[in-house]
């Protein structure tokens, strides 16, 4: 397989690795372990583990190992280790590097369970951790310290879409050696070019659009081998957040398909955000991909398209969201995102619940927002499914 092929032509054949049946589809090893032929085939193995050489599947399976190697010859990342969901690759990529005394500076517009690790779980165990608008480059500047450790961010923020610049803050974090993290599901590996733009790590919850069929979970952390082999594996392999050689199959097929159906949702939302800019039941419609958005230029350059999730802000707060989401006929109400089906989620009332009030108000999180995750269906359906729910208020 070489990278001097597109894409399209990798996410069908990187990674492959055949048995002796020559099977088309790739074999799922459904196996927690591995044969040794002899006992000092064993000891070899223990001592320095050969390229195509398993020995639990906990550290690795030849299924998983597949998966990897197709999303980093995506990625453009050295290597990769897939986990069980992505919040176990968030943990770990936080957790293995990490260690107390050290500082870590992050955007603020986090992921709950991302916000959870780094404001509950890493003071606890004596990391500093200094929050930022992401948004704010003198923010950075500010925070970032000669010592900082890590800089952690979502290059695309949920529920409300800021776009973080990834080589300014990786530029500021660079100039006192300290590594870059991003969290990069909303930009999705078809639109990504972090590892270029600066960022040392880039994780993903494959769950959203790698699946993208609202199957199973998954995450995946890429960076250079060193990375990956030298500080994340030992942690994984470890403590047991190993991706399911059955889920690592459902990820490679999806990989096979991920770039159009990224496409075609993404230019799905570019359209249902402009048809809907301007309605007059709406106060906002966030979207990357529009002119209007604060960082329409940086997401531009930094993922070539606006995604596939945009937000709109209906007028009349709670009720009238709801009302709008109860009249919908396609979009589903649920809280994943990146599927083939379109969704629609409130947040203020589900994902983000439990954050109190003020910092809701901060995160732009109003009682009319709602994100919509779109979907493979016509976009002119979705349009006039939206419109007609509407027209309910
Ligand atoms: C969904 C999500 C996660 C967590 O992924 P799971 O697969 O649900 O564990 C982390 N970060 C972001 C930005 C997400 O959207």
């Amino acid at each position: 397989m070489t990278q001097r092929w597109d894409s399209r032509t990798r996410m069908v054949h990187a990674g492959v690795r055949r048995s002796q049946y020559g099977e088309v589809s790739e074999a799922i090893y459904l196996t927690q372990g591995f044969v040794y032929d002899t006992a000092e085939a064993a000891e070899a193995r223990f001592l320095q583990a050969g390229d195509d050489e398993f020995i639990y599947a906990r550290y690795g399976n030849p299924t998983v190992r597949m998966f990897e190697d197709r999303i980093a010859s995506l990625e453009g990342a050295e290597d990769a280790f897939a986990t069980a969901s992505g919040m176990a690759a968030v943990n770990a990529a936080l957790m293995a590097p990490l260690k107390s005394g050290d500082h870590v500076v992050s955007s603020r517009a986090l992921f709950g369970s991302c916000l959870y690790i780094l404001e509950e779980v890493l003071p606890r165990f004596g990391v500093e951790v200094t929050f930022v608008d992401g948004t704010d480059l003198d923010a950075w500047r500010g925070a970032i310290r000669p010592g900082t450790k890590m800089a952690f961010l979502e290059s695309v923020s949920n529920p409300t879409l800021e776009v973080i610049d990834i080589a300014a803050v990786a530029g500021i974090a660079r100039a006192v050696g300290a590594m870059v993290v991003v969290d990069n599901v909303f930009a999705t590996p078809v639109f990504s070019r972090a590892l270029s733009q600066g960022a040392d790590v880039v994780v993903y919850s494959t769950t959203k659009h790698v699946d993208g069929q609202g199957r199973c979970l998954g995450g995946v952390v890429l960076g250079t081998q060193q990375f990956i082999r030298k500080t994340l594996e030992p942690y994984l392999k470890h403590t047991g957040g190993a991706m399911s050689p059955f889920n690592a199959w459902v990820m490679l097929k999806g990989l096979e398909t991920l770039e159009l159906r990224v496409r075609a949702q993404a230019s799905g939302a570019q359209a249902i955000a402009e048809a809907l800019e301007g309605h007059e039941k709406l106060s906002r419609v966030i979207y990357p991909g529009l002119p209007s958005h604060p960082q329409h230029a940086i997401a531009a350059a930094q993922m070539e398209a606006g995604g596939t999730v945009l937000a709109i802000d209906v007028k009349g707060g709670q009720e009238a969201a709801f009302k709008v989401l109860n009249a919908l006929e396609i979009f589903i109400i649920s809280n994943n995102l990146g599927d083939a089906k379109s969704i629609v989620t409130h947040p203020a009332t589900t994902t983000h619940q439990r954050l109190p009030d003020d910092q809701k108000v901060a995160l732009g999180i109003t009682p009319g927002l709602v994100r919509v995750s779109v979907g493979l269906e016509a976009p002119a359906d979705l349009i006039a499914d939206l419109r007609a729910a509407l027209d309910v208020l």
